[in-house]
């Protein structure tokens, strides 16, 4: 792997924003090799990043965070979108199962201390997965909330020791109808919950249907949390 200096952002990411995403990845590819990973919790942008690398032969690991919480429907879809793409997108999991949890913190934990839940089920198992990467491929867009709106392309995240990992957005700047049309172009599924109006999935106790607001208004209904913390814990 290339040793990427951290003052060379702004010129990485000025170069990065030039290219289409498909050849972003290919340079998170050529430069990160097998120390890249996409994550992804098969939301649209995420499913046209694993297509996006498929398509071009770039054989990028991908992992989601299986909080032992998902929609029937997504484990569901996950396996859809692997057989679709012939690919492997690997479970990375708590440490707790729901019923440890339960046991070590009382029951339905995400009722009472939602950011507690969220550090235990996803934040800190993303921290130990970053161990073995270099790069952590994302699909956040700049158009999902006012929270996101200045998300970069590139940029440093951190692993739970302090330690750098670079972080590559590589659809930031596409709108969410730019997604939709290259699903549709390209006869991609989404997740059937999408159907039923719910425009951002997650966890199944911390997401419902919303028509209002922005793509995001419906997760952790009646709690002022706008993220879980995987990007925003990480964040330097
Ligand atoms: S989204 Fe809800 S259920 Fe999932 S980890 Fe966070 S608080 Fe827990």
């Amino acid at each position: 792997m290339a040793e990427l200096d951290p003052a060379r952002i702004p010129e990485l990411d000025a170069h990065l924003s030039s290219l289409a995403p498909v050849d972003r990845l290919r340079w998170a590819h050529e430069t990160f090799g097998d120390r890249a990973g996409i994550g992804t919790s098969f939301q649209p942008a995420g499913v046209v990043i694993l297509h996006l690398a498929k398509t071009a032969g770039l054989p990028i690991r991908a992992f989601t965070l299986n909080t032992g919480l998902l929609f029937p429907e997504t484990l569901t879809f996950k396996t859809e979108i692997e057989r679709i793409l012939g690919i492997v997108v690997d479970d990375v999991e708590p440490e707790r199962t729901v019923e440890q949890q339960a046991a070590e913190h009382g029951a339905e934990l995400w009722k009472r201390d939602p950011e507690k839940c969220c550090e235990l089920r996803k934040v800190q198992p993303l921290g130990r997965h970053l161990f073995g990467l270099d790069l952590w491929i994302s699909g956040l867009r700049r158009d999902q909330s006012a929270e996101r709106a200045s998300t970069p392309l590139l940029s440093l995240a951190g692993r739970p020791d302090g330690s750098d990992v670079w972080k590559l957005n590589p659809l930031v700047d596409w709108t969410r109808e730019r997604v939709q049309e290259y699903l549709s172009r390209h006869g991609l599924p989404h997740n059937p919950l999408m159907d039923r109006g719910y425009r951002s999935i997650g966890c199944a106790p911390c997401t419902a249907p919303t028509s209002a607001g922005n793509e995001r208004a419906g997760r952790w209904p009646g709690f002022d949390k706008k993220e879980c913390g995987l990007h925003t814990r990480t964040r330097k």
